[in-house]
């Protein structure tokens, strides 16, 4: 049961309701969002009267809620939950597209990629400062240095930053420098992290754990929400199956299960998904298609030099006919994809005809 309390309801009347609520045995947890207050009532809600609890003072209404996720679930928020970062809009009619490398490998390839992805139509600029590698002798991220650049990047382009945030230690850090936090698929059910990333209050793309059920990876976004955090969007990006010519299997019915369970917007990642750039498009173009908000994709100018993930990633003029097509496919589902015409940076055609080799300057030629 959740006790929604009206907008002008005051401290005394949110207390009163947990006051009564605890003398039956249950437990409370009180959401407070910016607008008003929730409390989410756990335990054994038939033992509390409803029509007593909606006749006291500030309560709007009270809501059975039958999923166990409840800030997250569609009973709880039938509207979808619109994003805004940095002027860009996710969640919206109009599809979002983040893209750039899967790490930051030095400031010349990321502010080169910067423009790239931007010419090519993309929002949101990606980049890992802090890798999640499978192996401890891979290439771990620059770290700070590597939030530096994407800030710099940041400044070149105008656009908003997400970066992967792997401890909980480090959310305070990452904050300063980025707009969107990333929770990787290996953290999904970190819930330290969780609760870190919950208090910054700062927006989260939470990735489904590669062998996460819908649900759990709905529990572990309520774990967010219930910290007053409402800025959480769900990526799906491939989980565990036995298939083994691509990297992952991309869930394609989670895009519509997420839409009918939950109000969060629903991010594609087809690079993690397929693990081969000849992949990525057909999925995105599908995923686009199933009704995703928004797509995160791996672009890098050298793929066959990239220090993590080049098999999967995108040349920038690959990725701008893909925004092309992609577009196509938005408009007719009814769509589109977010265009940025107030900027004058935008054009959409540029890349999509011209060849990207301009050579990387400040690193080594050698895949460490
Ligand atoms: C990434 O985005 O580069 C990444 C490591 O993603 P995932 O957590 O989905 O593997
Ligand atoms: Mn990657």
């Amino acid at each position: 049961m959740i006790v929604v309390m009206k907008t002008n309801a005051r401290k005394e009347h949110v207390s009163a309701i947990i006051k009564r609520v605890e003398s039956a045995g249950c437990k409370v947890h009180p959401i407070i969002g910016a607008e008003r207050t929730v409390i989410d009532v756990i335990g054994d809600g038939t033992v509390i009267d409803k029509r007593q609890i909606v006749r006291m003072k500030g309560v709007e209404h009270v809501m059975p809620i039958t999923k166990p996720y409840k800030a997250a679930s569609r009973e709880f928020k039938p509207q979808d939950t619109v994003i805004e970062v940095g002027g860009v809009t996710i969640g919206g009619k109009d599809l979002v597209v983040m893209a750039g490398p899967c790490s930051v490998e030095g400031r010349t390839q990321l502010i080169e990629l910067a423009h790239a992805c931007k010419e090519a139509g993309a929002h949101i600029l990606r980049g890992g400062a802090y890798k999640p590698r499978t192996s401890p002798y891979s290439f771990q991220g620059l770290g700070e240095e590597g939030l530096r650049y994407l800030a710099e990047a940041r400044e070149a382009t105008g656009m908003p930053i997400i970066t992967e945030v792997m401890d909980p230690g480090l959310v305070p850090l990452v904050c300063d420098y980025a707009d969107i936090l990333q929770v990787g698929t290996r953290n999904m059910q970190n819930y330290s992290l969780l609760n870190a990333v919950g208090r910054s209050q700062k927006p989260v793309l939470l990735k489904r754990s590669m062998i996460g059920t819908t649900k759990e990876w709905l529990m572990c976004a309520e774990y967010i929400l219930s910290h007053g955090n409402s800025q959480v969007m769900l990526c799906e990006r491939g989980i565990r199956a036995n298939e083994t010519e691509t990297r992952n299997t991309f869930d394609i019915s989670a895009i519509p299960v997420i839409k009918q369970l939950s109000h969060l917007p629903i991010i594609a990642d087809p690079s993690h998904a397929t693990g081969m750039w000849e992949y990525v498009g057909a999925t995105a173009k599908a995923a686009v298609a199933a009704g995703a908000d928004g797509l995160i994709i791996e672009v890098h100018q050298q793929p066959d030099r990239a220090w993590s993930d080049g098999s999967q990633s995108l040349k920038p003029e690959r990725f701008a006919r893909l925004v092309k097509e992609m577009r196509a496919v938005a408009q007719a589902v009814g769509r589109d994809i977010q265009t940025d015409d107030q900027s004058g940076y935008f054009n959409g055609t540029g890349l999509a005809n011209k060849p990207f080799n301009q050579p990387l300057k400040d690193r080594p030629v050698a895949n460490p």
